[in-house]
């Protein structure tokens, strides 16, 4: 079932979405090669708790096998999502997605980004930049009278120009009280096609796209997703609210850019 949100209800979800902006600003401050993803998790938890709110990646259930055991996930290089944090140090020309969830005043953010670890190649730093770009051409689409379909052939269209897998069994979805609402937003589709955007419709959405092809194959660990030809993936993911002529963005990549500096892409 699709709810729209009250205006009340969406300032509680931007509360939620803005302290994952503060929450990866502060990794950004970090992130280097020698660096775990282990420590970053840690710091993450320490942090999404101080300021009141719960990481709501912690514990969640899993179809497949036990339930999340961290407050992030950290995806290396071709790991596409749901990574578990663990005690690999970063090296420099890895690229990490690290997508993080808080629960705040009973509302759930949801938002990731991609950083380069150290001096990263410039194919790389194109599969970055493009999906970011991609993460924007489907927002730009999320306004009241278009349909849900615009929002996943702009990602797709972006992505499939510069040969790039969009990765079709992980999708974007609505957010609210649950981190995991309806509708599903997947990242290729049909202009056209889909809902009608009302104003108030809460969604996330976020390219999950590959340098190479789109399959993709599940760790041993049930939860890690990894490009089957090991090449690299990149994931960006903001948290949104349909408004007449321009979404309302919910979440932030301000602060994570100003600690990146000249470094972001
Ligand atoms: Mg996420
Ligand atoms: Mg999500």
């Amino acid at each position: 079932m699709i709810y729209l949100k009250t205006d009340e209800e969406v300032e509680l979800l931007r509360e939620a979405n803005l302290l994952i902006g503060r929450t990866l600003a502060e990794l950004a401050k970090i992130i280097k090669p020698g660096v775990t993803t282990k420590q970053l998790d840690k710091v993450a938890e320490e942090f999404i708790r101080d300021n009141g709110a719960e990481p709501t990646f912690k514990g969640f259930p899993n179809p497949y096998g036990g339930p999340f055991p961290a407050s992030i996930c950290t995806s290396v290089n071709e790991q596409v999502v749901h990574g578990i944090p663990n005690d690999v140090p970063l090296q420099d020309g890895d690229i990490v997605s690290i997508d993080c969830g808080t629960r705040l005043n009973g509302f759930c953010g949801d938002s990731c980004y991609t950083f380069p670890v150290g001096e990263i190649s410039p194919e790389v730093k194109n599969l970055l930049k493009t999906t970011k770009e991609a993460l924007y051409k489907g927002i730009e689409q999320a306004v009241v009278g278009h349909r849900l379909g615009d929002i996943s052939y702009a990602v797709q269209q972006h992505c499939e120009a510069q040969g790039y897998g969009v990765v079709r069994e992980f999708v974007g979805h609505g957010v609210g009280h649950e981190m995991h609402e309806d509708p599903q937003v997947p990242n290729y589709g049909r202009r056209g096609n889909g809902i009608l955007l009302k104003s108030g419709l809460c969604i996330a959405i976020e390219p999950m796209i590959t340098m190479g092809t789109k399959d993709i194959y599940m760790q041993e660990d049930r939860w890690g997703i990894v490009t089957r030809d090991k090449k690299p993936a990149a994931h960006y993911e903001h948290s949104l609210c349909v408004r007449k002529g321009k979404a309302d963005i919910l979440s932030s990549f301000d602060e994570i850019e100003k600690v990146l500096a000249d470094k972001f892409i």
